[in-house]
């Protein structure tokens, strides 16, 4: 049986090995660091949607009910913005999920396809013309991330906090945090890449200024520095000489708020599965992916032309229950294939002048 080789051990590259092994495969994944992991720091990140429910529901689409995972659900989101500073108790229920340490989920992952047989070999050499899936990450950068992990603050340790101000991050992104299950507090900036050397200065900035950051932050002690970056695109296609390209690799990315884990899973399984069915790969994530992708990318264009006025708006709107603009402008992009068809199309074309999200 030809053994089928995966490049890279993240999330997407796991997740199309185990599904392989579990359909009778010979699969092998090749990864340049010494373990699983590696490539990302220490930290904790949110799973997109409606809590752990909605993780479970990937999960069972990706055919990974066996995965083992914590019960991370956290209900309370505190956000900040211009003119509010509100706690919801229910708003978004976030699942929090650990990156890149033991009990992680490329841990997890990485448990898993050893039980199904899946062979690993790191520091590897390997390039991706020697392989049948590439599952790298991000190879270059649109988005970036700039933040720290903190001890001995005095975060609330049942809340993230979402803070949208365009003086820290520009161009309608966003601050947050996130505790960790040790007691550790993460803060996070995202931006465009254009504002990527100012990266540090605007979060040290926005931790000065804020008051939601400043008192929490009072006694408390920098652990260490988190970096990184999300390659965003809306591939044309995912196949190139015969290679399956996954997640990051393949610029399968969130551009609205930069949620790529879920998407990470489902082309990993989409890519396995057109191997094992032996069906056109891009014809089936763009099936599967193509209408989340193109609403965020199509939110993304109003995002940037408004800025974080528009979450300020939609937040004063939450808070009085009116009719909310916000889910109005959302709800019109879902139901009218035209109109999501052109801030698409508008939201490429401004990457293509001005060279950003
Ligand atoms: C700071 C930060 C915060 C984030 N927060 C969130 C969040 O809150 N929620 C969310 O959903 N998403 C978040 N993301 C995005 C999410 O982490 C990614 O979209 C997701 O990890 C992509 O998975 P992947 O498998 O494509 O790539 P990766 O997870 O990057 O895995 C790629 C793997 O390939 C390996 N590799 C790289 N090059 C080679 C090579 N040449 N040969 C062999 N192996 C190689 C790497 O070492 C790594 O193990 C965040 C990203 C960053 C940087």
């Amino acid at each position: 049986m030809k053994e089928i080789k995966i490049l890279g051990a993240g999330i997407s590259g796991l997740t199309a090995a185990i599904n392989l092994a579990k359909n009778g495969k010979s699969v092998k994944v090749f990864e340049i660091k010494s373990c699983v992991g590696k490539g990302t720091h220490p930290s904790v990140n949110a799973f997109v949607g409606n809590g752990i429910a909605y993780f479970e529901e990937i999960l069972k689409k990706c055919n990974l009910s066996d995965l083992e995972y914590p019960k991370n659900e956290i209900k309370k989101i505190r956000i900040v913005t211009k003119n509010n500073d509100v706690v919801f108790d229910d708003y978004v229920k976030s699942y929090l999920v650990t990156r890149g340490k033991k009990n992680s989920i490329e841990y997890n992952l990485y448990n898993l396809a050893k039980k199904y047989g899946v062979e690993f070999e790191f520091n590897t050499k390997l390039k991706e013309h020697d392989v049948d899936i590439v599952a790298t990450g991000p190879n270059k950068s649109d988005v970036v991330v700039y933040g720290r992990v903190y001890k001995n603050t005095s975060f609330p340790k049942d809340q993230i906090i979402v803070v949208r101000f365009d003086k820290y991050s520009p161009n309608g992104w966003y601050m947050y945090t996130v505790p960790h299950e040790n007691g550790n507090v993460e803060i996070i900036n995202c931006m465009a890449t254009r504002h990527s050397n100012n990266a540090k200065k605007l979060f040290i900035k926005a931790i000065e200024e804020l008051e939601c950051f400043k008192t929490s932050l009072e006694n408390a002690e920098q652990l260490y520095e988190i970096s990184g970056f999300g390659n965003v695109k809306y591939p044309k296609t995912c196949v190139i000489d015969g290679r399956l390209y996954v997640g990051e690799a393949a610029g399968i990315q969130d551009v609205l708020y930069g949620y790529g884990m879920h998407y990470a899973l489902l082309s990993g399984k989409i890519a396995s599965d057109s191997i094992i069915l032996e069906k056109h790969y891009d014809d089936m994530w763009k099936k599967e992916l193509s209408f989340e992708m193109k609403k965020s990318f199509a939110m993304r264009f109003i995002v940037s032309l408004f800025g974080n006025k528009i979450a300020d708006m939609y937040i004063t709107q939450k808070i009085r229950g009116s009719n909310n603009i916000g889910e109005k402008i959302e709800n019109s992009i879902i139901n009218n294939k035209y109109i999501l068809e052109v801030l698409f199309r508008l939201e490429l074309l401004k990457k293509k002048i001005t060279g950003e999200w």
